[in-house]
């Protein structure tokens, strides 16, 4: 594996491969890597691209200080799992070459409704800096490929709204990979290492309560249905910041359906001072 630092360096050796005629595909991550992370890169591997991975802790995207202060870092361990599953090429860079102008965001993204709703009503200015980040990314790696975790349900949604408002549509195809669970099903986080042993046994409730609302799901009024689901939250220990069914395709909330709409189940809620969040597709 080549590490690089500076994005200049790792710009002129991606132009010489792409001359080679090898694709890139390429995974941008926040380190503290798990299996959920390994999984992206697996994918690169097996549709032959070269693979790319990005560790960047980005603080624009972080709305709550203490979350970002808190964020857990292993770069180290990370670097040995990417050494052990073979992946190409690491991108570690310094904030300065992310943010040469500065942290101050200058561009607005025009994400529309999607920076209305859930993440984006309670995390405000997140998916600017999600925004911000990932196009600088693309911006350095030019990958064909990008993949992304469905774990992170909203962020895809709002990485695809931002490639289609830049243009960059033509050039990245977006691939998003199903949300690999722990044996007792909860999602694969980094945030997942700050619950103390307690917590940790509580944490699988968020999935189980997904998991209650799509096997009593009918055609007709949802409300009952994720009250249930935030009561059951509730009682376990949780504080929920919100608990949605929406459309899969628009990420329109709602409060009846008519059966026919695909789904997305979607939660998050914390443990102390861990947010956790979830999600489950209907098909
Ligand atoms: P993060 O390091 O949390 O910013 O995540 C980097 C990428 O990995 C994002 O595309 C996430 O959606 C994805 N990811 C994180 N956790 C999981 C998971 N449990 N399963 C699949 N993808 C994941």
């Amino acid at each position: 594996m080549i590490l690089f630092k500076k994005a200049e360096d790792l710009r002129k050796y991606l132009d010489q491969q792409r001359k080679t005629g090898k694709l890139i595909g390429f995974v941008p991550t926040m380190g503290a890597l798990h299996q959920g992370h390994l999984a992206l890169l697996s994918s690169v591997k097996n549709a032959g691209r070269l693979s790319v991975c990005s560790i960047f802790v980005n603080p624009t995207q972080f709305n709550d200080p203490a979350d970002f202060k808190k964020y857990p870092v292993t770069i180290e361990a990370d670097i040995q799992q990417l050494i052990s599953i073979s992946c190409d090429i690491l991108f570690l860079p310094p904030v300065e070459e992310i943010y040469p102008d500065g942290l101050t965001l200058k561009h607005h993204y025009d994400l529309g409704y999607l920076e209305t709703v859930l993440e984006g009503a309670f995390r405000p200015g997140h998916f600017q800096g999600v925004s911000v980040v990932v196009h600088r990314l693309l911006d350095i790696v030019r990958p064909d490929e990008l993949y992304l975790g469905q774990k992170d349900y909203q962020q895809c949604m709002v990485i695809a709204k931002m490639i289609d408002l830049t243009g960059l549509d033509s050039m990245v195809r977006l691939r998003i990979s199903p949300t690999v669970r722990e044996a007792d099903g909860l999602a694969m986080s980094s945030r997942n290492t700050r619950l103390s042993p307690e917590q940790r046994k509580l944490a699988p409730g968020i999935y189980q309560a997904l998991s209650y609302i799509r096997n009593k799901l009918v055609q007709g009024s949802l409300k009952q249905l994720k009250e249930e689901a935030v009561s059951q939250l509730t009682s376990t220990g949780f504080r929920v910041d919100y608990v949605e069914i929406a459309d899969a395709d628009s990420l329109q909330v709602l409060d009846y359906w008519n059966g026919r709409q695909r789904l997305v189940l979607l939660a998050a809620a914390f443990l102390g001072e861990v947010r956790l969040i979830d999600n489950i597709l209907v098909e």
